[in-house]
């Protein structure tokens, strides 16, 4: 009995998978391989796979591909301005790593930009799959804020008016002190606003994200900056690393958080 269902239910998947069937698509002039990959939510090697006039000479316009269905099921999602991919997995019921697992050209951190063709896996077959489960509704999500310096939990200097070569000055923001390239992690998903160099305020390199919901994080005095300006990040992403560049004396992560850029106290978020 139980066997019967079985086959009965690959023979579905099977036949689901030959009425997808395969597109064809007419290479067009200033078009590369990669990106024609990406829009079809394909890895380089699978469009190559299935082209093997590709195999050592270069991409032609007017040549036509065959750009193979994904043996993923689901449907396809076109990512909008300011998305990415934590809230496009919440949104559609499933776990970053089953949309991870169904896209696995953004697997180690790459970033989604707006434009690209993502597959939504059914939260049906992402259930049916032995390594990834779907969350259950009780837990209440990932947490909201990460502490953006793992494993340096130590608060130089906080977050209020404080005393700076005799002067009072607000510090809108706290000071994370850890060894010159910590790692920093994106505190939450967003989009990146600023990297760069900002020295005029005395940041040094900085990092500024924006997340969905209006709140901006600071990352600032970094040694390096990890992402670009515009690039979509998830929360936990590595985004630049501890230094002393800007107005310090000495390597620390200086984190801002600002919901519609009024300054919050970080602390009374992260813990
Ligand atoms: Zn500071």
């Amino acid at each position: 009995m139980l066997r019967g269902v079985n086959r009965s239910f690959m023979l579905g998947l099977a036949l689901l998978w030959a009425a997808a069937g395969a597109a064809s698509y007419r290479v067009k002039p200033g078009d590369t391989l990669s990106g024609i990959a990406a829009r079809a939510g394909l890895s380089v090697a699978q469009v190559q796979a299935a082209n093997p006039r590709l195999q050592g000479s270069a991409l032609q316009a007017g040549w036509v591909l065959t750009l193979p269905e994904r043996p993923v099921q689901g449907r396809r999602y076109t990512v909008q301005r300011g998305e990415n991919l934590t809230v496009i997995a919440a949104r559609a019921g499933v776990t970053l790593g089953a949309l991870l697992k169904a896209n696995p050209q953004y697997q180690g951190g790459k970033a989604v930009l707006a434009g690209a063709t993502l597959t939504i896996p059914s939260a049906a077959s992402a259930a049916r799959s032995g390594t990834v489960t779907v969350r259950p509704a009780a837990t209440g999500g990932p947490r909201p804020w990460l502490w953006p310096v793992p494993g340096y939990q130590g608060v130089s200097s906080g977050y209020g008016e404080r005393d700076l070569h005799g002067d009072t000055e607000m510090h809108y923001g706290i000071d994370i002190s850890a060894p010159h390239g910590t790692r920093v992690l994106a505190s939450r998903s967003g989009r990146v606003l600023e990297a760069r160099a900002d020295f005029e305020r005395g940041w040094g390199w900085t990092v500024v994200l924006e997340h969905p919901d209006g709140w901006i994080t600071r990352y600032a005095h970094l040694s390096a900056t990890l992402v670009k300006a515009g690039e979509l990040v998830v929360q936990g992403q590595l985004v630049g690393r501890v230094g002393s560049t800007g107005r310090t004396t000495g390597p620390h992560l200086h984190f801002g958080t600002y919901l519609r850029w009024d300054p919050r106290d970080p602390l009374s978020l992260l813990r």
